[in-house]
């Protein structure tokens, strides 16, 4: 990944308030970087950071805003990911609360682990990746060899 990031920004409607505060909080290290969004929380991101930017600190990339989370925005998301298309995630996902996308949203996350991508679920780890002296750095990801699953032995599923 290079020194601006492609950082995915999503939060379920209990937490939309808590990931808000985050990015209005961090608006100027962020306006550097391309936020990529699902599409409730990208309304919301883009209209807090209109009201912060400034002609002197403008965003540098236009916020991309994907289909709402429960209509497919966490499975565009994945798809992005698995194309090393974003560089770091912050999820603020909900404890306490069932979603309609439930299983999408397991997706998602276990997609993250796959491909090694930095992924906050809360304010303080959101804040150390922030703040982390990678965060302005270019940076190479270790993604662990698949290939022994890719060329395991499938014979037994073939048909004559
Ligand atoms: P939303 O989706 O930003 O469209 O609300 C979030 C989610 O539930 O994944």
């Amino acid at each position: 990944m290079k020194r601006h990031k492609r950082i995915a920004l999503v939060a379920h409607d209990n937490r939309k308030i808590d990931l808000i505060e985050w990015v209005e909080w961090n608006w100027k290290i962020l306006s550097e970087h391309q936020l990529i969004c699902t599409g409730t929380t990208g309304k919301l991101v883009e209209e807090s950071l209109r009201k912060k930017v400034t002609r002197e600190h403008p965003l540098k990339y236009k916020i991309k805003k994907l289909k709402s989370g429960p209509l497919g925005g966490d499975q565009q998301l994945g798809s992005l990911i698995t194309e090393g298309n974003i560089d770091m995630m912050i999820f603020f996902w909900d404890p306490m609360q069932q979603q309609p996308h439930d299983v999408d949203v397991k997706a998602l996350l276990r997609i993250t682990v796959l491909y090694n991508v930095p992924t906050a679920c809360n304010r303080s780890t959101a804040d150390f990746l922030i703040s982390s002296v990678l965060f302005n750095e270019p940076y190479k990801p270790i993604i662990k060899d698949y290939s022994g699953y890719i060329n395991r032995n499938i014979d037994q599923v073939k048909t004559e």
